[in-house]
């Protein structure tokens, strides 16, 4: 199934470029890993070194790929951007990093999708900038070593229990992103509107902002679309009503919750009397990879209070029975 958290498309990724913050200032909130990054970028910068490799995780639209441009720009150095699926054969890998300059950044999205046989091949490049490269096959066969520059590898996941240790273990930079408040996607609202060159007030924006998963990436689409409804209506500003009428004939819920969101719930509810229901058989039941489910979308419902993880497995709250509109006093649950 497609995801559109995770695969938004070509003119979403036009817009967002648009309004994407270039630098370290513009970047709103996650205040605790950019204030740590500015200070290594600053102490790299000072010794006139590569910084060392970032890996950034968290869930999809939180801002990793954002992130890993203003990490170049802030270090003055090109970015060059690729996907973990993409780099096929140790080629390909090759001839991404030959083309390095002193100090560049490789950004691999989606890191934990890479090839085995290619993460053996970067763990040299990473630790001691050189590459061994089988050329020839057969008797003929023999390695050859490529001495690389000094860069910076950033990889972004949405997945990082799916990275090996030994790939973990070389990044000197760990950095998680997690959901945005309120108050800072309402930030994010007021900011890209004003990019865009549209009216909103501090009202319209809040409501995107509660509606919005905790997300900027969702802040940033349902604002397209709410200007939209404000554009045909003949207004050059989004106000709390027009915002409210957008979103709901968008059907986007109140609470920001997703299809998925409202799937696992519902699961964990009508099929196992609340919980508690282990990761897999939830995974099973509402037709996604557990993995997924553990560190895509779980983390967004435990943080609103709508699930509890506990050692037996997952357990819906009083708020997602309320949530949902199902009683939960008759059926001998956690909660009455
Ligand atoms: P990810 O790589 O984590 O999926 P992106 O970096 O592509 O997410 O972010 C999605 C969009 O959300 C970006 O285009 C950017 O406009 C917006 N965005 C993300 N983080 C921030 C932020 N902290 N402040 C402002 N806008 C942000």
């Amino acid at each position: 199934m497609q995801n559109p958290l995770l695969n938004p498309s070509e003119k979403e990724d036009a817009f967002e470029q648009s309004v994407r913050p270039s630098n370290l200032e513009e970047f709103i909130g996650q205040h605790k890993a950019i204030s740590n990054l500015s200070v290594f970028i600053k102490a790299a910068k000072q010794r006139g070194d590569a910084l060392d490799h970032v890996i950034l995780s968290g869930p999809p639209g939180l801002g990793k790929t954002t992130l890993s441009y203003i990490i170049a720009q802030e270090m003055g150095v090109n970015i060059r951007p690729t996907t973990g699926p993409v780099l096929e054969k140790p080629g390909d890998l090759a001839g991404m990093l030959t083309n390095l300059e002193e100090g560049d950044v490789l950004f691999i999205d989606e890191i934990h999708r890479l090839n085995p046989v290619i993460e053996e091949y970067l763990y040299s490049a990473m630790e001691d900038f050189k590459l061994d490269i089988v050329i020839d096959s057969g008797p003929n066969a023999r390695s050859i070593q490529i001495e690389l520059n000094h860069f910076t590898l950033v990889g972004a996941t949405t997945r990082k229990g799916m990275l090996t240790a030994p790939l973990r273990a070389r990044f000197g930079i760990d950095m998680r992103l997690d959901y945005y408040d309120v108050e800072l996607l309402q930030r994010i609202a007021l900011r890209s509107a004003h990019i865009m060159g549209f009216g909103i007030t501090d009202e319209g924006a809040h409501e995107i902002a509660g509606r919005s998963r905790g997300t900027p990436r969702i802040v940033n689409k349902l604002l397209r679309r709410t200007r939209d409804f404000a554009q045909v209506d003949g207004l050059d500003t989004i106000d709390q009503k027009i915002a409210d009428k957008a979103l709901n004939a968008l059907d986007v819920d109140t609470n920001g919750l997703d299809e998925m969101d409202v799937r696992m719930l519902r699961a964990i509810i009508e099929n196992y009397k609340g919980g508690p229901v282990g990761l897999s058989t939830l995974g099973v039941a509402v037709g996604e990879d557990k993995g997924t489910i553990e560190e895509v979308y779980e983390p967004y419902l435990i943080k609103e209070g709508f699930l509890q993880r506990t050692p037996k497995g997952r357990v819906a709250t009083a708020k997602a029975y309320q949530y949902l509109g199902i009683s939960n006093s008759a059926d001998g649950s956690l909660f009455s």
